[in-house]
């Protein structure tokens, strides 16, 4: 930079200087840049945006029915579910609480809602009376997106969590996220101030710590990175790290009696409908991924791949056909219905095969042979 500069003085003798400096300035930035950083290069250097601004994909709309109440103007909603039962949401993430006359039992503490949480219980509390101190913390599962935030409060607030949430977190080590003390193995009920939460564990699903929550009085279930209200799952079935567990979760879930889910994500509620959608959508994605691997011929990429030896190259060809050919009547069936259907549903359909292949042996042609 340095170097450049002094030639461009030399050269320019006085004329032009400023305006030649500053484009040598922009055109190293943006060579130096790769495209995947150009966000961070545009909001450093404040004059990279334009050459830098990746080849971005349009998607389909999404539809009014997925999105949620409007935030106000500090970026978050709270609004009532029942009988001192609130949620929180940011339009990206949601957090629960209790409201008791012996204190709040929030559930989860996003850091997108930050200290926005601290403000959405005083807000509902204060009117009625109901102190907005939090006794008892609950963690849905140890993810730092979900309970980033949970170092807000000190040490005198009561953390629950699951056995494996706590030797996550001790792991972890992170003071955002301290472990809890008080955990359980298969249920736990939390009763605070005449009120009651029920929470279950049952293996390991999106991760191996996570947890139904019910608050039975209110007909509510939260259990989170499982269901997406009005929307497709997450990229790769929420990135889970133990698919059929995730898969069952579904039924275990709407097996629960309730009439309101709490998904942790996006900007509305749930109902069973909700659920139910999403398994069918899951449903149609197995149909199409054993068809895919029946259907596809392998021939074409072991006949590119196999003569020079490029094994990888023949795996992430097939499986990617695999994927897309399971994905394209899926994706059109739920277009206009879930959000977001053009935008994970190759991704879903990506980790059903391989599900498929590594869970229910469903090889194709990386089956026993000869
Ligand atoms: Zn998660």
């Amino acid at each position: 930079m340095t170097h450049a500069t002094d030639v461009t003085n030399s050269i320019d003798a006085g004329r032009g200087t400023t305006a030649r400096r500053a484009f040598l300035t922009r055109a190293a930035l943006t060579a130096a840049v790769p495209a995947a950083a150009s966000l961070t290069a545009g909001l450093l250097s404040g004059t990279a945006e334009a050459a830098a601004t990746p080849d971005l994909p349009d998607f389909a709309p999404v539809p009014a029915g997925s999105l949620g109440p409007a935030l106000n103007g500090q970026g978050y909603y709270v609004g009532p579910i029942a009988d001192g039962l609130y949620w929180v949401t940011d339009g990206s993430y949601q957090a629960m609480f209790l409201a008791t006359r012996e204190g709040v039992v929030l559930v989860d503490a996003p850091p997108t809602l930050g200290h926005n949480l601290i403000r959405a219980i005083e807000q509902v509390t204060r009117p009625i009376g109901l102190p907005s101190k939090v006794t008892h913390l609950v963690y849905s599962h140890s993810h730092a997106d979900h309970i980033g935030a949970a170092g807000l409060w000190g040490k005198d607030v009561e953390r629950i969590g699951h056995a494996e949430n706590r030797r996550l977190l001790k792991r972890d080590a992170d003071p955002g996220r301290p472990a809890p003390a008080t955990v359980f193995e298969d249920r736990l009920v939390v009763e605070v101030g005449g009120e009651r939460l029920e929470l279950s564990h049952h293996g390991a699903n999106h991760a191996p710590d996570n947890i139904f929550i019910r608050a039975p009085r209110q007909r509510t279930l939260m259990v989170v990175d499982v269901f997406y209200p009005g929307w497709v799952p997450f990229s790769n079935l929420a990135v889970s790290q133990e698919i059929p567990g995730w898969v069952r979760a579904h039924d275990i879930a709407l097996g629960y009696r309730w009439q309101t889910l709490v998904a942790g994500h996006l900007g509305r509620l749930g109902h069973r409908g909700d659920a139910e959608v999403q398994r069918q959508y899951i449903a149609d994605l197995y149909a199409g991924a054993r068809a895919a691997i029946a259907g596809l011929d392998p021939t074409p990429f072991f006949a590119k791949y196999g003569p020079g030896g490029n094994a990888w190259a023949v795996f992430k060809t097939y499986l990617r056909a695999a994927a897309e050919r399971a994905a394209g009547p899926v994706t059109d069936k739920y277009l206009g219905v879930l959000a977001a259907a053009d935008v994970f549903t190759v991704d879903n359909a990506f980790t059903v095969v391989e599900s498929l292949r590594i869970d229910d042996d469903v090889l194709g042609p990386f089956a026993i042979h000869p």
